[in-house]
């Protein structure tokens, strides 16, 4: 299971001391009652609060922070899913450990930024460099040497962070900045010289009130799309904004209680024939008679917009992007209770090819085309599905799909 961390942060406007966590990207402080929305370019930095009274100057080294859910299809027919909950030094060879291990767990992060007044070095290559060491650690599925042969893999819900820990160097030995404690000492010829850096980039902080507006917004902690209450509008948090997103509302013929988001994409698959209906009832061996105007009837992919364990996220996508709901309502009042959205739709489209292959009934002839299937998103809706919460799920009547509310908190930390 997927471990989130704290992260103790300063209101922006009050300075009031805030404890978030990881994942969190709004807030509303205690104290100037002020909403916040935070992202980033590009990832999340943070560091590790060193020692007081280190016995010599701290400098930080970045530690890449990965999790996800990493899916893989092979030769034995399964789709296979780990979760991925790890850290990898960013001077990967030196003379720093290789991990955090589960250290981050019991201390407190802080965002790395100028206002520290530390340094804080870039890890010298890209983010995408070190999927070889995440793929390692990995649990290997195959006891025989044969070795297995790959379609697909993808990384579900990807989120990579940069940790700093401190470090120090006294008598030519690499010092843990947290405890003090000697770790290695240097051999010869390996530098002394501490890794050189800039002084951390400050996170976008967005006031959360409507661009349109200026209500104020309101959306789950770790959500990514906020409401107006007031104009009834949605807005999709960016990389560096808020934008304006359209929403659809699917009919659900009776009182709804809650709402969960999910994205419905349409893509440009190639590799594969999977464009129609008649082609996704003819792919999942569907026990019906194509119709005809099934051949010319085009095909939208429905991915849960928010993070459940491997087999729901599945199971939800291959339900519903077989029964491709189109009945929408118009909604022009502010949905009740609306689920937060935490998967990015680009994530989402990500997911399309695990989708695809967990439809396909004849995998041994198939899966192996996954192999050259490339997936391009051209257009995505966020659509809510309306639900009714029972006691200890979500049901759905009409859809008969049912969502354990107890996943919807696991998702949180993944
Ligand atoms: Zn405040
Ligand atoms: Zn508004």
């Amino acid at each position: 299971m997927g471990s989130s961390w704290i992260v103790e942060h300063r209101c922006t406007q009050c300075g009031a001391p805030i404890t978030l966590e990881e994942a969190d990207r709004y807030f509303a402080c205690p104290f100037c009652r002020v909403r916040i929305c935070l992202t980033t370019d590009d990832h999340f930095r943070y560091y590790l609060q060193p020692m007081d009274n280190p016995p010599e100057e701290i400098f930080y080294v970045p530690f890449w922070r990965v999790r996800g859910i990493w899916f893989i299809c092979d030769d034995e027919l399964e789709i296979k899913s780990s979760i991925v909950d790890a850290t990898y030094c960013g001077f990967h060879g030196g003379p720093y450990p290789e991990s955090l291990g589960l250290r981050p767990q019991a201390l407190k992060l802080r965002f790395a930024g100028p206002e520290s007044g530390s340094i804080f070095p870039e890890p010298p290559q890209e983010f995408n460099s070190i999927f070889e060491r995440v793929e390692g650690g990995l649990p290997h599925y195959h006891i025989s040497n044969s070795p297995v042969r790959v379609f697909h893999k993808s990384f579900l819900g990807e989120k990579v962070s940069i940790v700093y820990a401190p470090f120090f160097l006294k008598n030519r030995a690499l010092h843990d900045g947290i405890l003090g404690k000697p770790l290695k000492a240097l051999r010869d010829g390996m530098s002394n010289v501490p890794p050189q850096g800039s002084i951390g980039r400050p996170l976008t902080v967005i006031p959360a009130m409507c661009p349109e507006c200026g209500s104020d917004l309101e959306g789950g902690r770790d959500s990514i799309v906020f409401f107006c209450r007031n104009c009834n509008k949605a807005w999709y948090l960016t990389k560096n904004n808020l934008e304006r997103k359209g929403f659809l509302v699917l009919n659900g013929n009776q009182e709804a209680t809650s709402y969960l988001p999910f994205w419905r994409i349409k893509a440009q698959v190639d590799g594969l024939k999977v464009q129609t209906m008649a082609d996704l009832a003819r792919l999942a061996n569907l026990p019906v008679v194509v119709r005809e105007e099934w051949e010319s009837t085009g095909l939208f992919f429905w991915v849960p917009g928010f993070k459940v364990h491997a087999s729901l996220f599945l199971r939800l996508a291959r339900l519903l992007t077989l029964h491709q709901p189109g009945d929408f309502v118009d909604h022009e009042e502010p949905l009740d209770a609306p689920q937060p959205v935490s998967l990015p739709v680009d994530d989402a489209s990500d997911s399309i090819t695990v989708i695809i292959a967990s439809l396909i009934a004849m995998k041994k002839r198939i899966w192996p085309s996954l192999e050259s299937v490339t997936i391009s998103q051209l257009h995505a809706d966020l659509v809510y599905i309306p639900f009714q919460e029972q006691e200890g799920d979500y049901f759905n009547p009409s859809l008969k799909i049912s969502v354990p509310k107890n996943s919807l908190k696991f998702g949180q930390n993944l």
